[in-house]
């Protein structure tokens, strides 16, 4: 299922009807730039000069020869000419001045519409190192918002083992009260980390989250469990207006658009109760899409979003499921969005130790009728507390279920298992026999390897070499890239490669030896593997002429950086569709 050669020649088509509508609206839309060019009328018809030109940078392709290039045309949103373009009397030039481009970043796994549908003014402090990074961070949230009533809130995304204390580095932990004060004076705030916390707050955030019973203890700190989502239930029921979401939505692009992930295949929520039950990784599986839907609808969208829908019921008759499959459609939309598969779950019971009555494969043989994808996700354990099969051998036997019910499916819709820190290679053999695939991703470097977090040697992985290995072999599996965030993960697709690359968790612990893979194979990973895992190969994940024009360029040099400054790599410029959805003021975009 590589490029199609009929697909491109119909391209070639429909490029020459687009590139005729452009010139028309850009006659009337560009005013003094058009004064001053050829009128459209002087371009022929099917004319190849480009619409943007980037030169003189270092363009890393990503095709299947690892090209690199110093310059490229876009025309009508698209990859004209690579390598070589032609400049029209109206091309806009774009000097990179030496800069690292890649392809817009894609995240297989993550859960972007949970992100966008945050209470109040959510902050991310994924990239925040310090007690002293988080105050500025909210400081400068808390000088854009509308009134002393707005809450900042970080909901999922971080964890204190990021964040330092001031004095003793050593020491990860939460800001207090009075930093959180000395940050923000006037509005309340909430963080919490994880589903269900442990969180902190304000004094102003305090005295509200204690006259609706939330426990804060006096430097601000709130209990994971029940106080946190006390906390979490009140702000989702007095702030989450329709208005408010499609604020929220757009925020969450935005943060996405400024470190350079331009698609996102979102792997759902687990459906809310709007009780103390729910936590960061609630919603309502049926309404949370809207307000995406409506930035869509609005023209305002800065990413491609693509949804999965998730399916956790433990009714062995799915009846919820049944309906989805009878009245949805799988990869339904167009290019910025449209639906996916089932996923990340296709029903209850594979995590940590699935019952032995569990209704997953039967779950997965009517996914395998309706002719669907299932992605579903493995933490790969067997532990003493959970003694039953390890959840990926159970998953796999619901793989094998589905090919006696319809041969071939699993190779055929491309059926994935998600993070998979403690795989084997027995198992991966098995996957590989059925046409299963991998998506991996390195969430353990927040959490991996604590006092109190048992190091599970074996599951600190995943074991990013030996799976990229196994992924060479003739007719091998197909591995991805993904985040996992934004509720125990960051989405930050840096901090990912960082793990990828180093094995090393953030307190800089070697936790994942000799599984190291190179910068080139993890990007790789990011974008030329994910666009096959969004079944869009011919569109997304590589620059190449006739794909869809989405790029960063990046504010160092990726490739030759030292590891600790992986971290710190952002987007300067961000195209998504031809379109600037970024421009972080360093590039000079006049023409
Ligand atoms: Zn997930």
């Amino acid at each position: 299922m590589a490029s199609d050669n009929g697909k491109r020649r119909g391209f070639s088509r429909r490029r020459f009807i687009q590139g005729a509508a452009a010139a028309a609206a850009a006659s009337t839309a560009l005013g003094t730039r058009a004064a001053r060019a050829a009128k459209p009328t002087d371009l022929p018809p099917g004319h190849t000069d480009a619409d943007i030109i980037l030169q003189n940078g270092k363009i890393h392709t990503m095709d299947a020869q690892n090209t690199v290039v110093s310059s490229l045309g876009i025309k009508d949103g698209r990859f004209i000419q690579v390598g070589d373009p032609h400049p029209g009397p109206r091309t806009r030039m774009i000097d990179l001045r030496g800069r690292t481009v890649v392809p817009g970043i894609i995240d297989n796994h993550n859960h972007i519409v949970l992100m966008g549908n945050r209470p109040g003014y959510h902050t991310p402090l994924e990239n925040a190192y310090s007690v002293t990074d988080v105050q500025q961070i909210y400081a400068a949230r808390a000088a854009g918002l509308p009134n002393r009533d707005a809450w900042i809130t970080t909901i999922g995304g971080f964890h204190t083992n990021h964040i330092a204390d001031p004095l003793n580095p050593a020491v990860r932990r939460f800001p207090t009260r009075l930093e959180l004060d000395a940050a923000v004076p006037n509005n309340p705030v909430f963080m919490m980390i994880s589903f269900t916390g442990p969180g902190s707050t304000n004094s102003a955030g305090r005295s509200i989250l204690q006259a609706q019973g939330v426990t804060v203890a006096d430097n601000g700190a709130i209990a994971g469990g029940t106080q946190c989502s006390r906390a979490l239930l009140y702000l989702r029921q007095t702030l989450l207006t329709p208005e408010e979401r499609r604020r929220s939505v757009l925020d969450a692009m935005q943060y996405a658009v400024t470190i350079g992930v331009t698609t996102h295949l979102d792997q759902g929520a687990f459906q809310a109760t709007n009780t103390t039950a729910d936590g960061a990784a609630h919603e309502d599986n049926y309404t949370m899409h809207i307000p995406f839907l409506e930035v869509y609808d609005q023209g305002k969208a800065l990413i491609r979003t693509r949804i999965n829908f998730l399916h956790m019921e433990s009714d062995p008759n799915t009846p919820e499921l049944a309906q989805r499959l009878k009245n949805a459609f799988p990869f339904l939309g167009n290019e910025w969005v449209k639906t996916g598969g089932i996923g990340e779950f296709i029903a209850a019971g594979t995590n940590p130790a699935p019952p032995l009555n569990s209704p997953f494969p039967d779950a997965a043989r009517r996914v395998a009728r309706a002719n669907w994808r299932a992605e579903v996700h493995s933490l790969g354990r067997r532990t003493t507390q959970n003694p039953g099969k390890p959840d990926f051998e159970f998953e796999l036997d619901g793989f094998l279920a589905a090919e006696v019910e319809r041969p071939g499916v699993v190779r055929a819709q491309r059926w994935v298992i998600a993070h998979v820190p403690g795989v084997h290679q027995d198992w991966l053999d098995r996957l590989e026999k059925i046409g299963g695939n991998l998506s991996l991703t390195g969430w353990q470097y927040l959490a991996g390897g604590f006092p109190g977090t048992a190091l599970d040697a074996p599951y600190a992985g995943p074991p990013f070499r030996m799976i990229v290995d196994t992924s060479r072999r003739p007719n091998g599996i197909h591995v991805g890239m993904s985040s996992d965030g934004m509720q125990i993960a960051p989405m930050n697709p840096w901090l990912h490669m960082y793990f990828a690359t180093t094995g090393l968790n953030t307190l800089g612990v070697l936790i994942n030896p000799k599984q190291q893979i190179t910068r080139q194979e993890v990007l790789s990973l990011y974008t030329r593997q994910n666009g096959w895992f969004l079944r869009e190969e011919d569109d997304l994940g590589s620059i190449e002429e006739g794909k869809l024009a989405d790029l960063v360029v990046l504010n160092s040099d990726y490739f030759t950086v030292p590891n600790d400054d992986l971290k710190k790599i952002r987007s300067v410029l961000t195209v998504v569709g031809g379109k600037v959805v970024y421009d972080g003021g360093v590039l000079d975009l006049r023409d």
